[in-house]
């Protein structure tokens, strides 16, 4: 038996992975197992994040940046005189057509920094933090910024573009990857 560093929980000697907290216990690089072996997995194949789990750390996320983007909300409905309160547009008979796109913009570009600094940074959001699981490469590596970037913009884009197919792909894939996560070759795990 050997401890998990992390939580203290003893592992059988061959597991690669603490079958508690998802914590990697040996120096390996998993290859893609198929499914059957993702579902017996624990403590062969890392802990992969399903796509529940993800949902509830992206809308933690949303909240986060909404109150982020609260005081910029604030500003343009007092120059706007409207309601693009909250991230809720539409509404705004009186906001400029450049005031909402300014807006918009402005809202994206923090987004985007939000979820590539931090994921580059910690390998999570808070979201992903509080719910326990992070991005690494597929060897299981911390992200560098660039693959973070990719991930995050061109990858969530294209995840998007097709009734969020790409998200949803998480949910079926071996290894629980997204279209982001294929693209930038990253995956979602515990611990
Ligand atoms: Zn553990």
């Amino acid at each position: 038996m050997k401890a998990c560093p992390r939580c203290g929980l003893l592992n059988p000697e061959e597991y690669n992975f603490c079958s508690g907290c998802g914590h990697r216990l040996a120096d390996v690089t998993p290859q893609a197992p198929p499914f059957f072996a993702y579902q017996a997995g624990v403590g062969a194949y890392p802990r992969y994040a399903g796509f529940w789990i993800r949902f509830a750390a992206a809308f933690i996320d949303g909240l986060v940046l909404s109150v982020i983007v609260l005081p910029l909300n604030l500003v343009f409905w007092a120059v706007g005189g409207n309601v693009n309160f909250l991230g809720i547009g539409g509404l705004g008979g009186e906001v400029s057509l450049g005031l909402s796109f300014l807006f918009n913009l402005i809202r994206t570009l923090i987004t985007w920094a939000y979820y590539t600094y931090l994921t580059g940074r910690y390998g999570s959001t808070l979201g992903k933090k509080l719910v326990g699981i992070r991005v690494v490469g597929e060897d299981l590596q911390p992200l560098s910024f660039a693959t973070a970037a990719l991930r995050e913009i061109p990858g969530k884009l294209i995840s998007g573009m097709v009734f969020m197919l790409g998200y949803a792909w998480a949910g079926f894939d071996g290894r629980k990857q997204a279209w982001h996560d294929k693209l930038a070759g990253t995956l979602v795990v515990y611990g």
